[in-house]
């Protein structure tokens, strides 16, 4: 029986870590929780100043990831499918000897959760920011001719990748996109020309799902074709990779890409031609709970880093936690964040149970809601956080190091992957949609729903 890390401040820790019982958590979940958490300590911590520093991914730190196994559950999603593990990830074990059957979307809580415990983006996002969301319309929509030819080395490390779907003017609304996609008179090639903008990890990345427009014109949502882009090396002429300056997370690499009569073999194309929308969406729910989880973890790292602060620091003679108001404080954040994990929790057992296509049609409005809540909270809690350490809050480094970095960090939560005012726009349309679905089946059964 694998025993947990205790933690020693309140909140700082799901109540599954503190022995409470959890019809979630199994051995394997404490296990894999127990190993990304060493990892976690040894690889992340001491290098994360460094990387936000710097602005730099480490490709030591990527090979590492890549040995111990934890880019795979990155590229190969929340079920990992025995057959594509068996065939592209060369031997390599999953954390912990997790065996692929195995693994579940509480794993992948579990491994995005202790991963973030470091509370810096450079360190994370450098390493997976790209794979998470860049191979999974591979891994999903791609022929078995282009699986064998990229997915064994995105899953070992040896090649990088990050989605591209986002240009100047088509952000939220995706179907505006324009850059295009004109095939060669022979038809074996395409050529390609547009902008893609804020593309995480792209300036790290040997290729690029990218999204772009074969028929149709702007603000249609037909016409959209995901194709792999080669960014760096042997067919990558006329692709143009600039890092973007942004407010924190500096390493994650972010991109502004420039296709310049980008001359890319039709066979690159994943999927069907003109149906790449249906594939973004259909992989949402889980980038959108990944973000959650993100959240939900970066918001107990603040109150850990607060809470042992107000327990030391003393203030007109007594310490900080001695005040009816900080403790107020305190627990108004506390319960912000229980209840934003016990919906985190609910809904990744929902979709544990359910086929991906179930699990967009019938939580697809609850995901969004808790994507936008999530962020709400995290920011609500940060802001909290960094007033309760004063001074500290405001310092790079030292006490405050992680509240201040994640404050820097905190709209990269509300924004990118469908803003916050969006998606609870986005929740309420899907629920009015399954409710009348779900009438209409009524009906149709004779039930009195
Ligand atoms: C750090 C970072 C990393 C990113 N990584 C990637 C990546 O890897 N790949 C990629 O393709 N893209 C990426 N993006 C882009 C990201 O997905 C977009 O920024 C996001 O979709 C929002 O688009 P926008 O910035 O163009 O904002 P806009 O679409 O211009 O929206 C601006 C604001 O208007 C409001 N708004 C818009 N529409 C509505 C509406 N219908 N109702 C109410 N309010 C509305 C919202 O508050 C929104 O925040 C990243 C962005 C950032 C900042």
């Amino acid at each position: 029986m694998t025993t947990l890390t205790k933690p020693t401040i309140p909140f700082s820790e799901a109540p599954w870590i503190s022995g409470l019982p959890s019809p979630y958590f199994k051995e394997s979940h404490k296990k894999l929780r127990e190993f990304v958490r060493r990892w976690t300590d040894q690889h992340l911590f001491p290098n994360a100043a460094r990387l936000e520093e710097s602005g730099k991914a480490d490709p030591k730190i990527y090979a590492q990831a890549a040995k111990d196994g934890l880019l795979i559950p990155f590229a190969l999603g929340a079920k990992i499918p025995r057959k594509l593990y068996d065939e592209f990830a060369e031997g390599i074990k999953l954390p912990a000897g997790i065996e692929p059957e195995e693994w579940d979307h509480f794993h992948d809580y579990v491994l995005c959760d202790e991963l973030h415990r470091v509370g810096n983006g450079s360190a994370i996002m450098s390493m997976y920011g790209g794979l998470a969301y860049g191979a999974g319309p591979i891994v999903n929509f791609a022929s078995k001719k282009l699986q064998e030819r990229f997915l064994p080395d995105l899953l070992t490390g040896r090649k990088r990748i990050a989605l591209a779907i986002t240009e100047p003017k088509a952000g939220s609304n995706v179907a505006n996109l324009s850059t295009t996609a004109e095939l060669t008179p022979d038809g074996r090639h395409f050529i390609i020309n547009g902008t893609k903008k804020w593309i995480t990890n792209g300036v790290w990345s040997d290729y690029l799902t990218t999204a772009v427009r074969t028929s149709g014109k702007a603000g249609d949502s037909n016409g959209i074709t995901f194709i792999i882009i080669p960014v760096r090396g042997p067919g990558s002429e006329g692709v143009e990779l600039k890092q973007m300056k942004m407010t924190g997370s500096s390493a994650s690499g972010t991109t502004f890409v420039d296709f310049d009569q980008v001359k890319v073999p039709r066979e690159n194309v994943i999927g069907k031609e003109g149906e790449a929308l249906k594939y973004i969406f259909y992989n949402f729910n889980h980038e959108r709970m990944t973000i959650a989880i993100f959240a939900n973890r970066y918001a107990r790292v603040c109150l850990e880093d607060a809470i042992a602060h107000s327990i030391r620091r003393e203030v007109f003679g007594k310490k900080l936690i001695e005040n009816p108001v900080v403790r107020y404080e305190i627990g108004h954040m506390a319960r912000q964040v229980e209840s934003l994990q016990a919906w985190i929790e609910m809904l990744l057992y929902q979709q544990n149970n359910l086929t991906v296509e179930q699990a967009n049609v019938l939580t697809g409005g609850q995901t969004a809601a808790l994507k936008a809540h999530a962020g709400i909270v995290l920011e609500n809690v940060c802001s909290g956080c960094t007033q309760l350490l004063g001074g500290l809050g405001l310092t790079r480094g030292g006490t405050g190091a992680r509240i201040e970095q994640i404050w820097r960090e905190v709209k990269a939560f509300t924004i990118p992957g469908g803003s916050a005012s969006v998606m609870i726009d986005l929740a309420v349309r899907q629920q009015l949609k399954l409710i009348q679905s779900l009438a209409q089946e009524g009906r149709k059964s004779g039930s009195k729903l």
